[in-house]
Parts: structure tokens; sequence; C-alpha cells
């Protein structure tokens, strides 16, 4: 970090401006904002400084600098288009201690001024460190959008009921309590111009003795393949709130490090043949998490309802009566596709598509192949690695001619993704002889071709 990030409070304080041209101006009128007090010192000002001036929003002191003239500011921003003046206020300032900022110049800066997003009392500032600030500014412009305008009601609407909440709950539920009421209807009412309402729903909210908020619940979240940036807006809101995050061992370690600091992590496996936590305790440690009171996010690999045993742990949920919430994911067969550059069908190549677990019950494939060795079909095996010598064999003895396209996607859409061609002949082969290693999926089919033309889909990995 190049700079702090601080919020200074300028409210009556003196601040000096030296420089009397278009960007003191801008200087000038931002301090004015925060409520400080403004002197520009200029032989003379330009027109919009004057107008400020004539308007008594600033004092004007004609001349030129003299290191004395920062006595008694609380900072100084030097904007004049003479580096020699620049030079010196900053040589001035720093011998004084005092904060200074040279437009354009941060060499000669001890604070930046960074881009900012208003939603007063709400600021969001974006610096780039002085290294691009045009860089700064198109994030700023991105966030701009982000930040619904309302937000800033909203935030007012806090500070109104904050010190009742904070005499109310506890810590950890009064935490929960705001989080619900700014995002939930409570947010939404205000953000829709109904302010009376929302006060009367956040009024209706305190006095509810049952203590709505204190009961804990579990979102089972779909993490997506292992790209960070394929995590839904939803399952990124929840892990930021989460208590606990109970993982499995598809879930990236860049995905993980977005869940909330504070929040505990357990690893629930699995892992083939070495699972961590068998099936039914991770139901019942869900359960017993819950009654505690927390927000349980239950964080699994690709979608939790494909091949994700999601149906089980809300089963058990459902039974013991938590409230619960499945987040979907960009599963692998998706993730893994558009990253590999294979689309699953295609108008001449694959009418359908079929997921298939390729996982070995007691050794052998139990699977319907004559439904799944269909022409124009896409098939995606998930979990076939140690399979793979059956699951070519069947679908090869089931009609599917031996020099159907294939391809093995291992850790697919991460930067270690690899992506691996062949047949249903020589796929075996292939991974035997390439040290292929789970997690990696299996994709047969003819559009497994047309990987060729569309390669530069492929990530840079
Ligand atoms: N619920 C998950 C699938 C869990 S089964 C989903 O929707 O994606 C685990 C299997 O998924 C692995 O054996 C592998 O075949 C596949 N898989 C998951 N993530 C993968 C990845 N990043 N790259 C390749 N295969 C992946």
């Amino acid at each position: 970090m190049d700079f702090l990030p601080i919020f200074l409070d300028l409210r009556e304080q003196p601040c000096l401006v030296v420089g009397g041209g278009e960007v003191a101006a801008r200087k000038s009128a931002l301090l004015l904002r925060a409520g400080a007090r403004v002197t520009v010192l200029a032989p003379q000002l330009g027109a919009a400084l004057a107008a400020q001036g004539a308007a008594g929003r600033v004092a004007h002191r004609a001349g030129s600098f003299r290191d004395e003239d920062l006595e008694g500011y609380a900072l100084v921003i030097a904007a004049t288009s003479d580096q020699a003046v620049n030079r010196a206020v900053a040589a001035a300032a720093r011998a004084r201690r005092m904060p200074v900022n040279v437009v354009d110049q941060p060499a000669l800066c001890s604070f930046i001024l960074p881009s900012i997003i208003e939603r007063a009392p709400i600021t969001v500032a974006v610096s780039s460190g002085g290294a691009s600030p045009v860089l700064a500014r198109l994030l700023r412009a991105r966030l701009e959008s982000l930040v619904p305008a309302g937000y800033g009601r909203l935030a007012a609407l806090a500070r109104e009921f904050r010190d009742r909440v904070k005499a109310r709950f506890a810590p950890a539920e009064r935490r929960r309590f705001w989080e619900r009421a700014l995002q939930g209807p409570i947010a939404e009412l205000v953000l829709a111009g109904r302010d009376a309402d929302a006060r009367a729903a956040l009024e209706a909210a305190l006095a509810d003795t049952r203590l709505a908020f204190s009961g804990g619940e579990v979102s089972l979240v779909g993490a997506g393949p292992g790209d960070p940036d394929l995590l839904t807006f939803r399952a990124l809101r929840l892990m930021q709130q989460a208590d606990v995050v109970v993982y499995d061992r598809l879930v990236s370690q860049p995905i993980l490090d977005l869940v909330r600091l504070e929040a505990e992590r357990i690893y629930a496996g699995k892992e083939r043949a070495k699972h961590a936590l068998p099936q039914e305790d991770i139901n019942q440690l869900l359960v017993r998490l819950a009654k505690e009171g927390k927000r349980v996010v239950r964080l699994k690999g690709g979608d939790p309802f494909i091949f994700g045993r999601g149906g089980e742990e809300i089963d058990t949920l459902a039974a013991e009566g938590i409230p619960f919430q499945v987040v979907p994911g960009i599963t692998a067969a998706a993730g893994c596709a558009s990253y590999a550059g294979i689309p699953l069908t295609h108008r001449d190549y694959a009418q359908s598509v079929v997921f298939v677990t390729g996982h070995l019950q007691d050794g052998s494939l139990d699977l319907n192949w004559r439904a799944l060795a269909q022409p124009r079909q896409t098939i995606v095996f998930y979990m076939g690695l140690l399979g793979i010598d059956q699951l070519c064999a069947q679908l090869a003895a089931h009609g599917l001619p031996a020099g159907t396209p294939a391809a093995l996607v291992q850790a697919g859409t991460t930067p270690q993704q690899r992506v691996l061609t062949g047949t249903l002949r020589t796929l075996p082969g292939i991974v035997q002889a390439g040290g292929v290693h789970a997690p990696t999926l299996i994709i047969i089919g003819e559009v497994v071709r047309l990987r060729e033309r569309l390669k530069w889909f492929e990530s840079t990995a």
C-alpha cells in the first residue's frame, strides 16, 4: 500500500489553495464540499475562483507564495502551473509536517486526492496511488453504477436508529440485524423512495420481542468450478456475511479468500476414498451450527445440485426445521467447456448434452450405456478418471465410433487448467501417460472438434 486511505474531518478547518486557475478552483470546490474554510493564495483569480470569492465562499489573498504563508492552515494544496512554486509549497509544507498535495505530482505529495463516489454520508474513495489516475477514474465509474443512488438515504436512516439498535442487541445479533435491514425489504423501501415506510418497518423490527433475527440458517452455496470471477453476486454476499463456512476440497483457495475474515472455516472433505467427514456427519454438523444461531454457508464446488449431494443436506435441514436456501453455481461442465473452447451443444454436432457420474460403485460403472452412446449427443463425465477404461470401452461397445473426439479438462477455469484431447480409443492411454489427476472432467462428442477453431476462447493459462 503506497498511501493509507483515511477520511479527514475538515469542517471549519482553515485550508490553503495556492493557485488561481481552473484546477485550483476544482480543488477549492472539493474542500468546500467537505466544509473547510478555504483561502486561495494567488496574484489574481481566474473566473471560477473569482465567482467563488464573490459569493463569499472563499477568501482571496493576493500575492506570490512565501513559506510563512502556510502559518495557521490545516493543509495545503498547490495547484499552480509554475512548477517552481509547486515545489516550494511542497518543501515548505513538509518542513512544517503539514499535509500537502501538489496537483499531478504524486512525488511531491504527502497526501493524494482519490476519485470519489459520493452518496453522503457514504463516501467511496478510489486511488491508484498516483500510478494511473485514469484507471482510478474508470474504476470509479464502474463503482458509481454499482452503488444505488439511494444508499445515502439508507445510511442516514441507519444513523437515526444506530444508538437504539446498539442498546437493543448484542454485537453478533446487531450485525445480523443491520445486514438484514440494509439489504432486505427495508432497504428496498428506501431505494424505492419510501423512507417513511422503511422507518416504520425498522421500528417494527426493533419492537419484535421474538428476536426474529437471532435464528441460525444454512445457505447451500455453489462456488463454481474454481475461478472466483464465476461466483454469483449472491454467493459472494452470503460468503461475506457468514459466521461459519463449511467447504469442500473442490472450493479453490482464491474463493475461500473471499469469505469474511472473521468467519470460522471448517473443511468437510471429500477426497476420493478418504472422506474428511462422512456425509452423515456433515449433515449433522450443519444442523448443529444452525441451531447455535450461526449463519452457515455450506460452500460446494460447482453447483450444489449437480453431483453435490445438496439434496441430502437440505433433506436433513428440512427435517430439523432449519431455514435454508440454495444458491446455484456454475457447474464444472459449463465452466470447463467455456474455458476450453468446447461448446457443449452445437446446431450441427450435438442437440443434447448429458451430465453423468463416472464414479465407480464397487469397482464397476452401472449406467444406461445405450442411452449414452447416441449420435449428436455430448456426454460429460464427472468423477470419471478412475473408471476411464471402462467408460470408453462401454461407449464403444454400445455403438459410439472409437474415433469419437474426447477431451480431458483438468482443474478447469483455474490458472492450472490443462486440456488434453484425443478420441474414445486414445483417452485411457492419455490419462495413463499424462499424469492426469482430479478434478478432471471428461467431455465426449463431436463438439470437441470445435476446440481447434475456437481455441482463442481459452484463457492464457
Ligand atoms: N457439484 C460439482 C461437481 C462435484 S463432483 C459441480 O457442479 O461442478 C466432482 C467432479 O466434478 C470432479 O471429479 C470433476 O469431474 C468435476 N469438477 C469439478 N470442478 C472441476 C474443475 N475445476 N475442473 C475439472 N473438473 C471439475
